[in-house]
């Protein structure tokens, strides 16, 4: 089945669901789609684990990953602190494309009123998060790079490091016009830049909801089997290092 059809990729999240004891539960609804979260019962107010995928919806190797990773982790699933949202842009991901169907970029529109970020604003409410994994693709990548933004020591060279069996870092001292270093992008940010530039979903987190925001990004050109399992080490290894 192709990463592409969103009917599977409900279909196999409620199966998991099922299967780990949870519910997906409805978040909105978009473009005519039906989008779902999860919500373990051992998430509470301070300790969580914000995980997403699928804001853009030609980057299919996030919203794949996600699905695998809970898969590999069914039988813990309930006893980890999870917000978990398997797919943030349906119509994007079923027409390879970017944006929402008005071309609207969703991971620049966190500071505006959009359907869906109301929605997940309205789930998160307060929460701080211990912290949050943003899943991406990018066609210029040269191997696996990660945006680290933190107030804390980072671990961001642990995570880049648990994916290497599967994909090299970015080897580029410089990406997306930042610099980088092993395939890390540790970033200082400021509101002030983000008023201009429209809010992600990382920043967002990070100002109002947990102080390590991690945007894992794999490289679209190579193997989608290689960048799901770049993925899903990714998240192994932020739940080993911060819950
Ligand atoms: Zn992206």
């Amino acid at each position: 089945m192709s990463p592409h059809h969103y009917p599977h990729l409900v279909h196999c999240w409620k199966a998991l669901a099922r299967r780990a004891g949870l519910r997906l539960l409805p978040l909105a609804e978009a473009d005519g789609f039906p989008l779902f979260y999860i919500e373990t019962p051992a998430l509470a107010e301070r300790n969580g684990l914000y995980l997403s995928a699928g804001i853009h919806g030609d980057e299919p190797a996030g919203t794949e990953a996600l699905l695998v990773w809970a898969e590999k982790n069914a039988a813990r699933l309930r006893t980890l602190p999870l917000l978990i949202f398997p797919c943030l842009n349906p119509w994007g991901l079923t027409h390879n494309t970017r944006t929402d169907s008005a071309g609207i970029d969703l991971n620049r529109n966190f500071h505006r009123r959009h359907p869906v970020v109301t929605a997940i604003r309205r789930i998160v409410g307060k929460r701080r998060f211990a912290a949050s994994v943003n899943l991406h693709e990018d066609y210029d990548a040269e191997g696996l790079y990660l945006y680290e933004v933190t107030r804390l020591n980072g671990c961001g060279e642990k995570l880049i490091a648990a994916a290497r069996r599967f994909l090299p870092h970015d080897p580029r001292p410089r990406i997306e016009g930042r610099a980088a270093r092993n395939g890390l992008i540790r970033r200082h940010v400021t509101p002030k830049f983000f008023a201009k530039f429209g809010v992600p979903e990382a920043i967002w987190l990070y100002f109002e909801h947990t102080a390590h925001a991690f945007t894992s990004e794999t490289p679209s050109e190579f193997a989608l089997e290689r960048r799901v399992a770049a993925h899903v080490a990714v998240i192994n290894a932020v739940v080993r290092e911060k819950l």
